[in-house]
């Protein structure tokens, strides 16, 4: 798990500007949770080998100033509750504003790393202007520029200084993750689990706890449970408990083997619930969809269990092949099972094929219906190896292996699941040279 970083600073100083240049260079994994809140985003970078997260808490209504200033304090406090470190953006051409002063004012207080930075020094003239901020009361600055980059280096380069190292679990158990938007029903299902209630609550500023690891040996499966359901922290708005939960989903994603996805049948797989599904794909985890709840849904007919499912995997489209259960934490329904199926799928990620086995059963398969003939050339598929990694990878050697499209690869990788069961895990498919 990677130590984060919060920009903070009013509208317009370039904070935006300034994040985008950073997680440019790598693949923004987290599209999935702007448009949770107005707009925060969270993405990742890195510098002299470090990676950090780095969330953007811009989010903005247009309004009064009094509107401004509260979502100031919010954003702040944001900063404050999540982050490692914060960046502190102001802007030289606008000089020092009343809502900087505010702004520092929090920051002053806190006893986390605060950089300072002054944006749009774009030119030594500005460079010279920026002493301004010394006014600021948080000492030394950073200058730099967003737009053409200068000065980031420096910053960074401090910036990663701080950050803590954060060490990933050592111990070889499967990691479960129960992750889900608000009032899934998370919590209950992991008291339920664990038979006892537990809720830590932090309301306390400059605590960072985003997840907590247990390890629990249940139904005779020994697992460690990533639980970030029961930390409760204290949100004014609910738009903001949304994005908490969202963020420690994120991260509680990043951190394990098998997501237990749960959400509310009541509710339905919705726009939330599928983003966060996609991002467990993305990150090539295990995957057990949980429809909680399922004691509040009236007709039980089969045929309803069927619907639901089928509309479910509409969503899912192409990833299918993942467990669906129908569950309900009050009554207790198919807890058991949910575990079970966790650890089945973890089994799965961790399945190696022998190659013998994989040739044998995937060549006469591929004989049959070979690639299609591409620009008049025939490819020829010849060996296949599942390669060393944590979860399902398998390199197809071929002569041609640029001609082998996007459906061509579906096919192969359903045949793989049809013979060898991947149910629950995303895999990749690649062609080689051969
Ligand atoms: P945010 O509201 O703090 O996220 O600010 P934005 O990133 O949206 O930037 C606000 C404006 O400042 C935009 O027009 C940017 O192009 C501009 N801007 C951002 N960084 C720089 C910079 O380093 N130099 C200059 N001259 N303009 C910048
Ligand atoms: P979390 O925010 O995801 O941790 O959700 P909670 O565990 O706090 O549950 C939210 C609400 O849903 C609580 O009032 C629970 O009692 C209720 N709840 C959880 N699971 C079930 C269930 O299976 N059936 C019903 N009827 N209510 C449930």
């Amino acid at each position: 798990m990677s130590a984060i970083v919060a920009i903070v600073g009013r509208p317009n100083v370039g904070k935006s500007t300034f994040f985008n240049r950073l997680i440019q260079r790598r693949e923004a994994i987290v599209d999935a949770i702007s448009g949770v809140t107005r707009d925060r985003h969270y993405g990742k970078s890195d510098w002299n080998g470090k990676e950090f997260s780095l969330i953007d808490t811009g989010g903005y209504v247009v309004g009064s100033d009094d509107i401004f200033e509260k979502e100031i304090d919010k954003q702040v406090e944001l900063a404050i509750d999540e982050a490692d470190a914060i960046i502190f953006m102001v802007d030289v051409e606008s000089g020092v504003t009343g809502m900087d002063e505010d702004v520092a004012k929090l920051l002053r207080r806190i006893d986390k790393p605060v950089f300072l930075t002054v944006n749009k020094v774009d030119n030594a003239k500005r460079a010279a202007d920026a002493v301004e901020f010394y006014a600021l009361g948080l000492g030394e600055y950073y200058t730099l520029s967003s737009i053409n980059g200068s000065g980031t280096g420096e910053l960074l380069d401090d910036l990663v200084k701080v950050l803590p190292e954060k060490e990933m679990e050592t111990d070889d158990l499967p990691r479960f993750a129960v992750v889900g938007r608000p009032n899934a029903g998370k919590s209950s299902f992991i008291n339920a689990l664990i038979g006892e209630e537990r809720y830590i609550v932090t309301d306390i500023a400059g605590t960072t706890r985003d997840s907590i690891d247990t390890k629990y040996n249940r139904f005779g499966f020994e697992f460690n449970l990533v639980d970030t359901a029961g930390i409760r922290r204290k949100a004014k708005v609910k738009e903001d408990l949304e994005f908490y939960s969202v963020m420690r989903s994120v991260r509680a994603i990043e951190h394990c083997d098998v997501c237990l996805l749960l959400f509310d049948a009541t509710r339905g797989f919705d726009g939330q619930v599928e983003n966060i599904f996609w991002l467990a794909q993305r990150n090539n985890k295990g995957i057990v969809i949980l429809v909680n709840k399922w004691d509040l849904v009236g007709d039980k007919e089969t045929h309803t269990m069927k619907q639901y499912t089928q509309k479910i995997k509409q969503a899912m489209e192409p990833f299918t092949d993942v467990p669906i259960l129908f569950i309900s934490v009050l009554t207790k329904q198919r807890i058991f099972k949910a575990i079970e199926t966790a650890v089945e799928v973890y089994k799965n990620r961790s399945k190696r094929i022998p190659t013998r086995k994989l040739n044998d059963v995937m060549l006469p398969i591929i004989q049959n219906t070979p690639p299609p003939a591409y620009k008049g050339k025939y490819v020829k598929i010849k060996f296949i190896t599942q390669l060393p990694t944590p979860f399902p990878q398998f390199a197809f050697f071929c002569n041609l292996p640029q001609y082998v499209r996007d459906p061509y690869k579906r096919f192969l990788e359903n045949k793989l699941r049809e013979h060898f069961v991947f149910t629950g895990v995303p895999m990749s498919i690649f062609m080689r040279k051969k």
